[in-house]
């Protein structure tokens, strides 16, 4: 493939960076469910997390595709870039929505490392993927918000600075469209922390640093707000496609570490006196992912280019996602299968990769809904919910 020779070099430098995180590195730490802070602060420190801050703010002002070649080599070298992905994926709804202010108190700290803005409060226990009925409130009262409500699977706010934080503003039957009355917030943590916010750690099949939120009366101040009040949903919903398209390209290179795993082992694996490789039963599932692989590729570097050129990619973004999360998913089952007993095995990394690929069949949007949004929005098809 040519790739451009910018995007090429980027992947060089992540590939150097990860060679330093190997295997041991992430079994420990799957281990001991701890976050890998040195490897986020490598990342923070050769600039990559800071790849979409402009470089007015310290940034390198790069491009989604850019961002998403970095995602998609940490994913490959059998690192997990959960641990820092939001960074990039939430920097969106601040860069386009934002207040002057807002970006110069807070951008260049991110870029620094100072800061880090890597919680994202948006799912609820009781609404589930219909976030328009979410229930935490944020009531106005004079210079502050009063938040009170709860969030579920609010990941890395333990490990952040900063959380983005969607709360209803207005109710439900006060609006004139359900999509308005929720409004977004740049919460700062170190802020309130012990002063209306609790934070409780779920403890995961995968190592994720995940936990549910409480706010019980949490102050903050007004000017935590993003944009325009009861607007937030609609500034969600274009950094949404953002972070599809990320997460999509690290399915991508999840799905490339498993079939390089696989390739290698079925090569070197001799049983009956031959490579395991040898066995088209074992070759056409490594090709077939290969092929799956390279299919939801392209889906992602073509939706990267419809956001970079300032198009609504709303269908590439969410065929991306779906396209590449069940190639990861496929190569990830495929690869288990091709190592036989060994693919249970801790050391050989591969059971560790199967825990962590399966969640993007789920989330940050589960297959369904995807399918669903394609049917109404692109097909025509009736609504369904
Ligand atoms: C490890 C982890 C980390 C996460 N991190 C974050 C985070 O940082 N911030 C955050 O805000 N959220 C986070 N999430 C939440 C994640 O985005 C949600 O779990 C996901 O969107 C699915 O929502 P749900 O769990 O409420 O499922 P539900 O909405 O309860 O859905 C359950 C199942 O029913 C299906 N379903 C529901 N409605 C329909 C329908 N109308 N038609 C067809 N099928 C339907 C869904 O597809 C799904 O398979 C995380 C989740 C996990 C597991």
């Amino acid at each position: 493939m040519n790739e451009r020779e910018d995007l090429h070099d980027i992947r060089r430098a992540v590939q150097a960076l990860c060679a330093d995180f190997p295997g041991e590195y992430w079994r420990e730490k799957d281990r001991e469910r701890a976050y890998p802070g040195e490897f986020v602060d490598a990342l923070t420190r050769a600039g990559f997390l800071a790849a979409l801050i402009p470089e007015e703010f310290g940034g390198s002002g790069l491009k989604l595709d850019a961002a998403a070649v970095i995602m998609e080599e940490i994913q490959a070298a059998g690192c997990n870039g959960a641990s820092a992905h939001a960074q990039m994926y939430i920097m969106n709804t601040l860069l386009r929505y934002g207040s002057a202010e807002q970006k110069a108190q807070y951008l260049p700290g991110i870029a620094s490392g100072e800061l880090r803005l890597q919680a994202f409060g948006v799912s609820e226990p009781t609404s589930g993927t219909d976030t328009l009925s979410l229930r935490t409130v944020a009531v106005r009262d004079g210079d502050s918000y009063v938040v009170n409500g709860q969030k579920i699977w609010t990941s890395r706010v333990e490990h952040s600075d900063l959380m983005l934080l969607l709360a209803r503003t207005a109710p439900r039957d006060q609006v004139k469209s359900k999509t308005e009355g929720l409004s977004i917030f740049l919460v700062d943590l170190r802020e309130v922390q012990g002063k209306g916010l609790t934070i409780k750690p779920i403890r995961t099949m995968m190592n994720h640093s995940t936990t549910e939120v409480f706010f019980d009366d949490m102050r903050i101040p007004a000017s935590s707000l993003i944009g325009e009040e009861g607007k937030g949903f609609r500034y969600i919903l274009s950094g949404m496609n953002a972070e599809r398209i990320l997460i999509a390209a690290e399915c991508v290179g999840d799905a490339k570490w498993f079939i390089q795993k696989a390739t290698v082992y079925a090569k070197d694996r001799s049983v009956f006196s031959r490579p395991i490789g040898q066995n088209q039963g074992v070759q056409f599932p490594i090709a077939r992912c290969y092929a799956q692989m390279r299919a939801a590729e392209l889906m992602v570097h073509h939706a990267a280019r419809v956001y970079d050129e300032g198009g609504n990619p709303g269908e590439e973004a969410n065929m991306a996602k779906l396209l590449a999360s069940e190639a990861s998913w496929a190569a990830a089952d495929m690869c288990v299968q091709t190592h036989g007993g060994f693919g249970f095995a801790e050391e050989y990394d591969v059971e560790r990769k199967f825990r962590e690929a399966r969640l993007y069949t789920v989330a940050p949007i589960s297959t369904n809904l995807i399918l669903s949004y394609l049917a109404e929005h692109v097909l025509g098809l009736p609504r369904s919910y």
